[in-house]
């Protein structure tokens, strides 16, 4: 069984609530505001992955969709 989601509004949506605002790395303070969030979905997640570009930290954020 599969689902479509018609389109790429759910990741739009959060992806400009995720762009919007500067990244701040809680390791090592380095604040981000040119990255891109590579998104990944499972079907029932989305996953919002970056790399801080000073220390090598991933960071993500997941979200039901
Ligand atoms: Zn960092």
């Amino acid at each position: 069984m599969s689902s479509s989601y018609g389109g790429t509004s759910a990741f739009d949506r959060l992806r400009a609530r995720l762009d919007g605002r500067p990244h701040v790395c809680e390791e090592c303070g380095r604040v981000d505001d040119e990255g891109e969030w590579e998104a990944a979905t499972t079907g029932a997640t989305v996953e919002y992955r970056r790399e801080c570009p000073s220390c090598g930290t991933e960071h993500v954020h997941r979200y039901r969709l």
